[in-house]
């Protein structure tokens, strides 16, 4: 057996998160809502209607493409793609051949170890990014089938890479880099759940030191990064074992299906030549030319990309999993932002966020949606600056919020949590607490400086968590000094 090389490139579809869909005026969001009422003349691909194309698609497609780091092309057009099947009203999809919105990019991607370190770096070229319309949904019931044509007509970039992929999990790490990109640009929800995210996966074996690529299989329609690992891994474990049988790779290009419940793959079908498409542009719609200082507006609008963020976020002292975690969590990375920029301070920070926070959410089992937001949280912040609570009943506080949903300043109203901050009272503790450690005391004043911290110590556990630290300290030292 000669050493075998796994070769695997992907088609991803990802389903764009704009207002109306992408040649009609329908609603783009058809979640929730009952079967086929989001649907048109245009989309349900009557006779004598005309699609326009949606300006806000070929916008974030544009972004999409930039963040990519893609070549847009100035001169691009829609083509139909023709074939037949009862999801599909027209009979043909709008779809763009052989002068796609852009070619040509690049994206850099992460294996991690399972601390979150990061194990090597890849890059994988993407061939080209072009829009199309999503087919409706069909729902197999015994003999029945149900059509739901809500999703027809939703605007899909379609995003095909180079056979730059060697194992099941770059393909997954690139894919999930491929949505953070997505994300971080606006042009997709990318929720997995709500299947705004397909892959198609092809996978071939070649001898290691060739470069000629061999017949493939074709994995359809992977919708979540789980079965894009475990499709891949069934089928490379399939192919090896066949080129063993056979002494070399498949005969021709197959296509197969995976079985999500069985966890393997079945052939579709086999095939020698292309499927036929017919394609031919569309006669409908005109050649798209666009504008050179178009595309340089839009390249002006693009936000910090997933890479750079967590660049950012090493570089303030965060390790590479609460990096990621931040990345992966719009509405964490939210919270943290707004706390960092208040106090400036990453470690405090990353403590009260990542720390506290995403402890008291994992306790209490809530997602970050449930807990509280940024708001809160820099009340919380406000509570300590201003000496209203201690550090550490803040902590109480905030499990409290996690917990009730309240707002800091009405639990510790509630739970008298307020902070001893009255000179008097403080200094009543620390007289008890000098008659009752008279050992601390002589320790400390034989040189053993950590000795105070007993005594401290002692007075925030009498005052219940509520005295100063701060002033407690202060107000021994006087006290032994006198
Ligand atoms: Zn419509
Ligand atoms: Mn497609």
């Amino acid at each position: 057996m000669p050493e075998l090389e796994t070769i695997i490139g992907l088609e991803v579809h990802a389903q764009m998160n704009t207002k109306t869909k992408m040649f009609c005026g329908c609603d783009n969001d058809a979640f929730g809502k009952q079967p086929n009422t989001t649907v048109c003349p245009i989309c349900m691909g009557h006779p004598g209607t005309l699609p326009v194309p949606n300006r806000e698609a070929i916008m974030k497609a544009i972004k999409a493409s930039l963040a990519l780091r893609c070549t847009v092309n100035r001169e691009n057009h829609f083509d139909r793609k023709h074939y037949f099947y009862p999801d599909l009203p027209a009979g043909f999809q709008i779809s763009q051949y052989d002068f796609p919105l852009a070619s040509k990019g690049i994206v850099r991607y992460e294996l991690h170890e399972s601390s979150g370190k990061t194990a090597s770096r890849h890059k994988c070229n993407i061939t080209r990014l072009h829009m199309e319309n999503d087919a409706g949904k069909l729902t197999h019931r015994g003999k029945k089938t149900l059509c739901d044509y809500n999703r027809a007509g939703t605007p899909l970039m379609e995003i095909v890479t180079e056979p730059d992929l060697r194992s099941a999990d770059e393909a997954s790490a690139f894919a999930q880099e491929l949505r953070r990109i997505l994300i971080a640009v606006d042009a997709s929800e990318a929720d997995m759940f709500k299947g705004m995210m397909r892959f198609d996966a092809s996978i071939s074996l070649r001898e290691k030191g060739t470069k000629k690529l061999n017949p493939r299989s074709e994995i359809k329609n992977l919708n979540s990064f789980k079965a894009l690992e475990k499709a891949l891994q069934y089928e490379e474990k399939r192919l090896r074992k066949l080129w063993e049988q056979d002494g070399g790779p498949l005969k021709c290009d197959i296509t197969v299906g995976w079985l999500d419940e069985e966890e393997k793959t079945r052939l579709l079908r086999e095939k020698e030549t292309a499927d036929d498409y017919r394609y031919f542009p569309e006669p409908d719609i005109p050649p798209m030319v666009l504008d050179e200082r178009m595309i340089e507006e839009i390249r002006a609008t693009l936000p910090m990309l997933p890479e750079e963020q967590k660049a950012q976020y090493l570089a303030l002292g965060l390790d590479e999993k609460q990096a990621d975690q931040l990345i992966d969590q719009p509405r964490l990375r939210a919270i943290f932002d707004a706390v960092h920029k208040k106090t400036g301070d990453a470690k405090r920070t990353s403590s009260i966020v990542l720390t506290q926070l995403l402890g008291f959410l994992n306790t209490h089992g809530r997602p970050v949606e449930e807990g509280p937001d940024a708001t809160a949280i820099l009340a919380l912040i406000r509570k300590i600056d201003d000496g209203t609570i201690s550090a550490n009943a803040a902590k109480d506080v905030l499990g409290k919020m996690v917990e009730t949903g309240k707002a800091p300043a009405a639990i510790i109203e509630e739970e008298g949590m307020q902070q001893i901050s009255d000179d008097s009272a403080i200094q009543e503790l620390v007289s008890q607490a000098i008659a009752a450690n008279p050992q601390a005391i002589e320790s400390f004043k034989n040189g053993k400086e950590a000795a105070l911290g007993a005594i401290v110590g002692w007075v925030m556990k009498e005052s219940r968590g509520q005295a100063d630290p701060k002033k407690v300290n202060e107000m021994l030292k006087q006290s032994i000094a006198q």
